[in-house]
């Protein structure tokens, strides 16, 4: 088996410390790079622990029920509807979980799923049962896509949740993508495993599960199909966490089953970051629609966060204009924490 893309490089700063009457300070860090993902990370040693859950009264004093297009009292009044070809009834519907446009689009099939008509969901209580009718609606329009033929390749379920994830409305709502071309990530991995079974001959994906599975560091959990790994570089400052889909190259071949063990898995995470005091991140679900023997399906989630007290963001320079990112918490450590609430 050829080994897997992970670098690392070790370096260390110094200086003399105000808090130890001048006396030089060595702290040692990690510059990382993963090849597979293309994603450059610093780990630091220093963890920053957020102290206090951010203020949820404000976001609702600002964004109250009575302004919400997603509440019962303006949703069919303010989001849009599909044209009768794509659906007749104007929006995908699966009891109380509504699939629609997106008002204002980015992609030419961009569309929001809500899970209920609830305006606010903390992070505790977005359990599988919540999450699964508003899953289950992106499917419909994903299989609805393929039923009309139009040559879409790929797919993904995106969740920004909260505002210091880049949620523009508290209530809990899903995003989602389908069309001919992948979005920038999604094409590097692709071409990743693409490139791995050239070189090798092997699944990418496959090779990687069994080297961190064999490594013990990063390997959460395996929850039947789903493998739960911490990432070796992370895409945030919290740390990220992926999942993996085994043998599952187009989202069509996932089963209900499949979902039912995201969705549990997911709210184990959850429930980890609720007691951790993280109350937002981002969530996505990459899915070819054509079978890619090449790929797996697959997703990530990567917690957000506000630096108190001044609301600082958790991006900056480094991340947006260097493209790596800062993180403070180590992989291996989110790795063992997690574990628990798998076992
Ligand atoms: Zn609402």
């Amino acid at each position: 088996m050829k080994e897997l893309g992970f670098r690392k490089e070790t370096a260390v700063g110094r200086y003399l410390d105000p808090f130890n009457n001048f006396q030089e300070k060595q702290v040692t860090f990690e510059a990382r790079y993963d090849e597979i993902t293309g994603v450059a990370s610093r780990i630091l040693p220093y963890r920053v622990r957020i102290a206090q859950k951010p203020d949820v009264d404000s976001y609702l004093e600002k964004s109250p029920e009575s302004l919400c297009p997603f509440c019962p009292g303006l949703f069919e009044k303010l989001t849009p509807k599909f044209t009768p070809d794509i659906i007749p009834a104007g929006k995908f519907q699966r009891d109380v979980a509504y699939l629609f446009p997106n008002a204002f689009p980015y992609d030419q099939n961009n569309s929001i799923a809500i899970f209920s008509s609830r305006h606010f969901v903390p992070l505790d209580e977005l359990t599988p049962a919540f999450m699964q009718k508003g899953f289950k609606v992106c499917g419909d329009y994903f299989h609805r896509m393929a039923q009309m033929n139009l040559g879409y390749k790929h797919c993904s379920i995106n969740w920004n949740y909260m505002p210091p994830a880049g949620g523009g409305l508290i209530h809990p709502h899903l995003q989602t993508m389908a069309g001919l071309k992948p979005t920038n990530y999604v094409r590097h991995l692709l071409t990743s495993a693409q490139n791995y079974a050239e070189a090798s001959g092997g699944n990418l994906w496959r090779n990687l599960i069994v080297q961190e599975r064999e490594a013990k560091e990063r390997f959460i959990a395996s929850t039947g199909s789903i493998s739960w790994l911490s990432s070796f570089a992370p895409k945030g400052m919290a740390g990220e966490i992926d999942f993996i889909f085994q043998e599952k190259s187009s989202f069509f071949e996932l089963t209900e089953a499949n979902f039912d063990e995201l969705l549990n898995g997911l709210a184990k995470i959850f429930t980890y970051l609720y007691l951790n005091n993280f109350m937002s991140f981002n969530m996505s679900l990459y899915a070819p629609m054509i079978n890619d023997k090449h790929f797996w399906v697959q997703g990530k989630i990567v917690p957000r966060f506000e630096i108190n007290p001044l609301g600082t963001s958790d991006i900056n320079y480094f991340e947006k204009l260097h493209n790596e990112v800062i993180c403070p918490v180590v992989p291996e450590e989110l790795c063992r924490e997690l574990q628990p609430y798998f076992s």
